[in-house]
């Protein structure tokens, strides 16, 4: 049997199995063969015309199959299949790809005490004290200043990278503390930009930072990235990382690029003039919901430290000009296995916007490419009459109605946290176990935060029933609104 690995972001639908076997002979009818009973899984990977979605990159063995000839290409029982999904990441080197020139090294200077600084970097001969002039005179702006952002800058700086351009308009969450480390716990509550800006002075005060504290657009992307040698992607929602990729290919600008999710961690370098970009790899957007988020599908918070190192390195590497950079290869972190794999990826020649026709000359719309609103998801637009408060659903409970109350996290949320009388029906299983529920009852779905809870009663109402309700924001509206002993996550 053929072997076809899921995707962490995925195995929601596969019963939590990470590896899956079929049979077939190409690479389309050996996939569809192991996922033939998961409907969730089938409709993630498949169109309505049993088409493999744009969303996903297949690699056969470490060989990449484009999806388009995926329905062609043969396989055999002892091969395997990888899915790499894009998570909220043939080269030509011989031009060299250091990004800064000899007239900027040369006309920086080090003052005595860089010197003594940087001394375990100038004894290296692969960096030297032209190496070192060379970060000093480069420019690198981060994306922004979380999870990636924090060791990026942290390392960046430490190094001697000489400008920063931090990009973020968030303020410090007490949950960001759990990775975020370039923010402690007095910054609770103050702009990221600020709090960064300090820990980075604090730790090297040579290094010149420049705060954009606003939301990265495509009003304002070209203003902000033009003037820096490299561009890096520590963004955690897909309409950035679209904006992100366009911006670096028409500036024509390297674009270092990590994710995250859960254990696992993807890094690169796209730089269109040498390899592949963004939308080589995924010309489309995952459909909005399908990959959550951290704050929706959690992440180990050391991950973002190994891949935020990781994008650093290859930073200085680009800025140093030394090296073999992750141009044309993807590389990917299991933090379970305690792995790394990699695989090469091409650039696609009918790119919408690194290809010879290319039909992208400019900024788009991302969060109407991305098919959503706003930067965190919005929950799918429900009417009125399908919203209910939690105020509304605590009077209706004291009133002693008897209600259906339906909670779709997942069980080990569930054990932070519930809301009495609830009956717990993960996300995933809402349609398989539909059945369970009387048609004629009203039905009362609650998340987190009511977003989950929107998709599931859409679910439902597929499936023919008619009196559902949503919990407007959720449990944590019922935690700030009702009962303050129920812990907010
Ligand atoms: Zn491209």
């Amino acid at each position: 049997m053929t072997r076809v690995f899921i995707p962490a972001v995925l195995r929601k639908f596969s019963g939590g199995a990470a590896v899956l076997t079929g049979s077939g002979p190409t690479v389309v009818e050996a996939v569809k063969s192991a996922v033939r009973k998961m409907d969730g899984l089938y409709m993630s990977l498949f169109t309505e015309t049993g088409q493999m979605r744009h969303t996903f990159m297949t690699f056969l063995h470490d060989r990449q199959v484009s999806s388009n000839l995926a329905s062609t290409v043969a396989v055999s029982a002892e091969d395997v299949i990888t899915l790499v999904p894009q998570l909220a990441g043939g080269v030509d080197l011989s031009n060299g790809f250091g990004v800064i020139s000899e007239e900027r090294s040369a006309t920086t200077a080090l003052t005595n005490d860089e010197i003594l600084r940087y001394s375990r970097h100038l004894i290296l001969p692969e960096v030297t004290l032209e190496g070192q002039k060379r970060l000093r005179a480069a420019k690198v702006l981060l994306i922004g200043s979380g999870g990636l952002g924090s060791p990026l800058a942290l390392y960046l700086a430490a190094a001697g990278v000489g400008t920063l351009g931090l990009v973020d308009f968030d303020v410090v969450d007490y949950t960001n503390l759990q990775r975020q480390i370039i923010h402690g716990t007095s910054d609770v509550g103050r702009p990221k930009i600020v709090s960064a800006t300090e820990t980075i002075h604090d730790l090297n005060p040579n290094v010149k930072v420049i705060p954009f504290e606003e939301r990265f657009t495509s009003e304002n992307a070209m203003r902000i990235a033009k003037d820096f040698d490299i561009i890096i992607d520590g963004t955690d929602n897909f309409p950035t990382r679209y904006l992100t990729n366009d911006v670096s290919v028409l500036l024509g600008k390297p674009n270092v690029y990590g994710s995250i999710f859960r254990f696992e961690g993807q890094a690169t370098v796209f730089w269109a003039e040498k390899g592949p970009c963004y939308r080589c790899l995924y010309p489309e957007p995952p459909p909005p919901g399908m990959v959550p988020s951290c704050a929706e599908g959690g992440v180990l918070g050391v991950l973002p430290g190994i891949v935020g190192c990781m994008q650093a390195i290859e930073a200085i590497k680009l800025i140093l000009g030394i090296g073999e950079p992750l141009i044309g290869r993807l590389l990917t972190f299991n933090a379970l296995k305690m792995n790394f794999r990699e695989y090469k990826l091409r650039k696609d020649p009918n790119c919408p916007i690194c290809g010879e026709n290319r039909t992208i000359n400019e900024l788009i719309d991302y969060e109407e490419f991305c098919g959503i609103r706003g930067e965190e998801r919005e929950a799918v637009q429900l009417s009125q009459s399908e919203e209910i408060s939690v105020v509304e659903l605590k009077q209706r409970m004291d009133a002693g109605e008897n209600l259906v109350i339906i909670d779709v996290r997942e069980p080990y949320e569930y054990a932070i946290s519930r809301i009495p009388g609830t009956i717990l029906i993960p996300l995933g299983q809402v349609s398989e176990r539909a059945a369970e529920l009387e048609q004629f009852d009203e039905i009362i779905i609650h998340c987190r935060s009511g977003i989950r809870s929107a998709d599931a009663l859409n679910i439902l109402k597929s499936k023919g029933f008619k009196n559902l309700k949503n919990v407007v924001g959720g449990i944590d509206a019922w935690s700030v609104e009702i009962d303050p002993t129920v812990p907010r996550y």
